[in-house]
């Protein structure tokens, strides 16, 4: 195996530590605790995982959680009463909906209800013209956590190549945003785009966010290339009729190739939840006028 392997775990761990050491500072200094409040809709399993593990987290760096769980028939209304409800409240300083909703809730509608200064997967829309336009705003947590692995990885990205594999609103996009603020010449991959592999070969880096189980293989990737597998795909294996998770991306003939490679679990996963944390701590310091804290997201 050519690639190293970024080590998404450690680097969430590290982090982990820095929020719960602002977390004691703003309680020792200034008596605040940061709060942030979960709302799940229904019964998705891998929500429910999802949803868990953030409690734990959030619990694990001395911060409050607030979770709401709501049934599937829950009406929009009160799924918006609920939110109105928690952008009042002064111990919440993030919210965060759980997505997907059920099908027959507006996801738009609901995360514009959001007060966006306690949107903390940074979804809102205005939160999204922010980061568009290079100003500050809430970074939405995955796309951060790679910006961060890549950073670490690479310092500077001004100049590089850069090919994002799906254009979502809450992976895609703003990573292609974020890959743009740091000067790199970004192209975004989609379902349409012609001859992908041609596309993907071009690329010093390539984050892969489909949704599509070890869709690129190492024969598109360009040698030394760093790569970012977002994807979260459960497969099934047949000779231990269990399943395991996988990336979009084929780790094997890809970390024979590519200059750095996050695995799948361990890389992308821990990062977004370690954002999501560092995002809080944020909202609650800006909700309280103090300075941002230093050193968390770099
Ligand atoms: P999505 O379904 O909203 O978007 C998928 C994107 O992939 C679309 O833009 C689509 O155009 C593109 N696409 C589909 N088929 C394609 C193909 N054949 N070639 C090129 N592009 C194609 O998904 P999402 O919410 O962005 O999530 C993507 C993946 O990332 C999923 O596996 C999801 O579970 C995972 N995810 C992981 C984390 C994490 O914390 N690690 C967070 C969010 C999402």
């Amino acid at each position: 195996m050519a690639a190293d392997i970024i080590d998404g775990k450690a680097f969430a761990a590290t982090m982990r530590e820095k929020v719960a050491d602002h977390v004691s500072r703003l309680k020792a200094d200034h008596g605040i605790t940061p709060g942030l409040a979960v709302v799940l809709v229904g019964e998705d399993p891998a929500s429910q995982v999802y949803v868990r593990n953030k409690r734990k987290q959030t619990v694990e760096c001395g911060m409050q959680s607030f979770e709401h769980r709501l049934s599937p028939e829950t009406p929009e209304a009160d799924l918006l009463a609920l939110v109105k409800r928690l952008n009042a409240d002064p111990a919440v300083h993030g919210i965060l909906v759980q997505l997907p909703l059920p099908p027959h809730m507006n996801a738009d509608a609901v995360i514009n209800a959001i007060d966006p200064a306690k949107d903390v997967d940074g979804f809102h829309i205005s939160n999204v013209g922010l980061l568009g336009t290079g100003q500050k705003s809430m970074v939405p947590c995955t796309p951060l956590g790679c910006l961060m692995m890549l950073r670490d990885r690479l310092g500077s990205l001004s100049g590089l190549d850069a090919v994002v594999i799906g254009r979502s609103n809450i992976v895609g996009k703003p990573m292609a945003q974020l890959l743009l603020g740091e000067s790199c010449t970004v192209t975004i991959a989609h379902s349409r785009t012609r001859d992908l592999a041609e596309v993907v070969r071009r690329a010093d880096i390539v984050v892969a966010a489909v949704g599509r189980p070890r869709m690129v293989p190492g024969s598109w990737i360009k040698p030394g290339a760093t790569v970012i597998d977002v994807g979260i795909n459960r497969i099934a294996v047949p000779e231990t009729g269990k399943t395991r998770l996988v990336g979009d991306v084929d780790f094997d003939s890809c970390a024979q190739v590519a200059g750095a490679i996050t695995p799948v679990p361990g890389g992308v996963g821990p990062m977004t939840i370690a954002c999501l944390l560092a995002n809080t701590v944020t909202a609650c310091c800006r909700a309280n006028g103090l300075p941002e804290p230093d050193g968390l997201i770099v």
